[in-house]
């Protein structure tokens, strides 16, 4: 008799999808098997039960601009939840005047209020070559991935080439891994200076402003310099079908690569920049073509890709206020919630994934990329009960309103998507059951990675 039984599912296991039952105790799995019997039971024939997602790129009250992106940790982990997404990772906040240590710790305070596990990836911003003791003190906290920038000088975060080399050298003797938001910041400037002194600023130049050349060229480049320093490199939300060609010729000539793209690079395209309301759609890389789109699913269909996240970073109407020039914007778009079931809808019910393979992208794929499988991101003896019960015909529209992250717009408004979770299970509990969320914030703990 165990604590919770998962009784009569479709479980996605690392060996495939197969008809079992889940036992938890505690925190964790115990069993899987026939007839497990506990105190609780959820029925979950006709469902699927997978891990939970793993969100691994998210920015919850992102300070920008005197402002911050408008989820904070307890209202976007509680819309994660009702997606069923049981681990986020966000960013420490990095600055020159501070250390990564430091900028760990006061992190971990912002967070304190999550509803789901969280880890960290420790943004690297004005970091000074030699200072190599930033990245081990780091990694002593429990974060070896290190985000950087190749663009953004304008704003100070870029990191320039010698820096990322030494600074990359130094993670690579760790064993850590570098994360790279991967576009070119002169080609941007000078495209982005040539339509301000033209008065083109309106949201139809934003693709023009960094096109994908942008993205080819800096994913190049940072895969030559992970190459010959050793690091793991991972490659922030590609976006672009020449950005993915990149990444498969790095990883062919001997990167250790790790792909992600988001939802938005799927599903949606530049056409939306048209729109009256086309500064909600802000977001950097920007929106590509549908060729990029078909790319980027076949890039998930060879395999190219690994991980698929949300760079969940939404700002509100207000928030986005347009003043004519797109450079007055905050960036980024709201989609921690829907990444499941937007990733089901539009890939495994047509056919394109299996949920073997959806598994992979959102649960598996990330852990592995993090260091914290198999406590995290598979459905296995030992690994803590983190799982969702998705129902393959609940069918919605999406809207803002329906939805639980603090965003009164949806990019997705008006799609009708088949399955949706109905149960969330993060380390044992229940902490969502068809729509009610049922968790407290601070229960959710920092996951260390190795
Ligand atoms: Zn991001």
């Amino acid at each position: 008799m165990v604590d919770l039984a998962i009784r009569g599912g479709t479980i996605v296991v690392p060996s495939g999808a197969v008809r079992a039952d889940i036992g938890i105790a505690g925190d964790k799995i115990v069993a899987i098997g026939t007839e497990i019997r506990g105190s609780r039971e959820i029925d979950a024939s006709g469902m699927v039960v997978l891990p939970g997602a793993i969100d691994a790129h998210v920015h919850m009250e992102l300070p920008v601009r005197g402002d911050r992106s408008s989820d904070d940790f307890r209202t976007g982990t509680i819309a994660a939840a009702h997606g069923g997404v049981t681990t986020i990772v966000d960013f420490s906040v990095g600055s020159p005047d501070t250390h990564l240590p430091d900028e760990i710790e006061a992190r971990w305070k912002t967070a304190a209020k999550a509803v789901i596990d969280y880890t960290l990836h420790g943004e690297v911003v004005g970091w000074q070559p030699g200072n190599n003791a930033d990245f081990a003190h780091a990694a002593e906290l429990g974060v070896r991935t290190f985000k950087f920038y190749t663009t953004y000088s304008r704003s100070g975060r870029m990191t320039d080439d010698g820096a990322m080399y030494t600074a990359f050298a130094a993670i690579a003797r760790i064993g850590g891994r570098a994360m790279v938001h991967s576009e070119n910041d002169a080609i941007i400037n000078a495209l982005t200076a040539l339509l301000e002194k033209k008065g083109e600023l309106g949201m139809t130049a934003l693709p023009h402003s960094r096109p994908a050349i942008c993205e080819e060229e800096a994913i190049a480049r940072v895969g030559l310099i992970a190459r010959r320093t050793g690091v793991t490199l991972r490659i922030a939300h590609i976006s672009s079908a020449p950005g993915l060609e990149a990444a498969r010729a790095a990883r062919r000539a001997g990167t250790r690569l790790i792909a992600e793209t988001c939802p938005h690079y799927l599903l949606l395209d530049e056409g939306v920049y048209a729109r009256e309301d086309a500064h909600l759609y802000a977001a950097m890389p920007p929106l590509r073509t549908t060729a990029d789109n078909a790319a980027l699913w076949n890039g998930i269909a060879d395999g190219t890709i690994n991980i698929i996240v949300t760079d969940h970073c939404p700002f509100t109407r207000a928030q986005k206020h347009w003043t004519g020039s797109f450079l007055d914007l905050p960036y980024g778009l709201p989609g921690v919630e829907t990444l499941l079931p937007l990733m089901y809808s539009n890939g495994v019910a047509p056919g394109r994934i299996t949920i073997e393979r959806l598994a992979e992208l959102l649960s598996s794929g990330p852990a592995r990329a993090l260091g914290i499988y198999p406590r995290k991101g598979a459905i296995a003896i030992g690994s803590d009960a983190d799982l969702v019960v998705l129902d393959p015909h609940k069918e919605l529209t999406i809207t803002a309103e329906s939805l639980h992250m603090n965003c009164d717009f949806n990019p997705y408004t008006g799609r009708r998507v088949t399955g949706w979770p109905v149960v969330t299970i993060s380390r044992g509990a229940v902490i969502v059951e068809n729509g009610t969320f049922r968790g407290e914030p601070g229960r959710g703990k920092f996951i260390p990675q190795d």
